[in-house]
């Protein structure tokens, strides 16, 4: 098992190893982050990324290049360097994982993210990632669209549905929109919120906090991680979130009383006026009472939706007490969805909608 920040990579010290798939024998450039290399063409790399385009064409500079947005540097030994197979040697201060995905993306003309297959967490974090530090524009911009077709910012019940239904979410994958994002067997859900924090995808984040809410053995996963199949720990990178996640929660268990259930506290809405059966809508008013507020209103109040409808038909209300309590349950769900971004310090839906990405 390896623990992982955020950005913070493995830093294994073993012998270097070519990727066999990457290895090409015309390739005129050896990539080499962390102990992978890859054999692959400049003229295809400098056509996909600005920075690339511009690292490699001032060779022997030990480069630096001003245009990388996070400016650290990559090392271009093409005089006085390594050499193997005759190539120069690039070496790149990322994670060797990441660079691997990015190039079989490039160069299987991006089949792993627009086929039938669930899309692999690590494919659209190397896109992200490395297509945001070193402008491989295309592949930063695919990756946009799958997930922003994947978190549809209005849609609820598919989301609620998944997740609360599969508890697993974390670990196995997210589905709220056509496709399966899956985090394989070495991800899982906090390297997804990672770099939507590090990229502000904002109008993806309040789901992801949303979700981050109802992680299991909660606040301890806040701080210990999350843990892929195979046992990788990603903790989160960004102290901020972690208070952020956590006082959303508490904001949430609030909302369940003052924004879901308020009707049920003034006695006037239930017994409705044309109650079929006073003294028991009455009685079963109070139990209701009882079972949202003692001892603390419970987050499994507030999703998924559908839960609160059989919350009020379970306690025995008459056909029209029950009716009005699923208008007014409605109603605070809706105030809840709408103010969800909000909880999370985010604006509104509308505002995350119109969202530009910083491209
Ligand atoms: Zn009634």
């Amino acid at each position: 098992m390896h623990r992982r920040a955020g950005r913070s990579i493995k830093r294994r010290r073993v012998e270097s190893a070519p990727a066999e798939r990457l290895w090409f024998d015309d390739g005129n450039i050896i990539l080499q982050a962390e102990d992978k290399q890859f054999k692959v063409h400049k003229s295809f790399l400098a056509r996909h990324s600005k920075v690339l385009a511009g690292m490699l064409s001032a060779p022997g500079s030990g480069v630096h290049n001003p245009n990388c947005r996070t400016g650290h540097a990559a090392t271009y030994s093409s005089t006085g360097g390594t050499s193997v197979d005759n190539c120069p040697v690039v070496t790149l201060p990322d994670s060797g994982e990441d660079w691997e995905e990015l190039l079989t993306v490039l160069y299987d003309t991006f089949r792993k993210v627009k086929s039938t297959e669930p899309y692999q967490v690590g494919t659209l974090i190397a896109m992200l990632r490395l297509g945001h530090k070193y402008e491989f524009d295309d592949c930063k911009e695919e990756a946009l669209t799958c997930i922003l077709e994947e978190f549809p910012h209005q849609s609820r019940m598919r989301l609620f549905d998944y997740f609360t239904v599969n508890p697993n979410y974390h670990t196995e994958g997210i589905m709220c929109g056509p496709k399966l994002i899956t985090f394989g067997s070495e991800h899982s859900f906090f390297d997804l919120l990672n770099v939507a924090v590090e990229l502000r995808l904002e109008p993806i984040l309040p789901v992801l906090l949303l979700m981050a809410v109802y992680l299991p053995a909660f606040p301890a996963t806040i701080f210990e991680g999350t843990k892929s199949i195979s046992g990788n720990i990603t903790t989160l990178v960004s102290p901020s979130i972690q208070q952020l996640i956590i006082s959303a929660r508490e904001k949430l268990q609030r909302a369940v009383g003052d924004v879901i259930y308020p009707f049920l506290l003034d006695g006037r809405t239930i017994p409705a006026p044309k109650c079929q059966s006073r003294d028991q809508c009455e009685a079963n008013r109070l139990k209701l009472i009882q079972t949202i507020w003692v001892p603390l209103p419970s987050l499994d109040h507030a999703f998924p939706f559908g839960r609160s409808h059989k919350l009020l038909s379970e306690h025995g209300l008459c056909a029209r007490c029950e009716e009005i309590g699923r208008e007014y349950t409605s109603d605070g769900h809706e105030a809840l969805w709408n103010s969800l971004p909000r909880l999370f310090g985010l604006g509104d839906w509308a505002t995350l909608e119109n969202f530009k990405f910083d491209l």
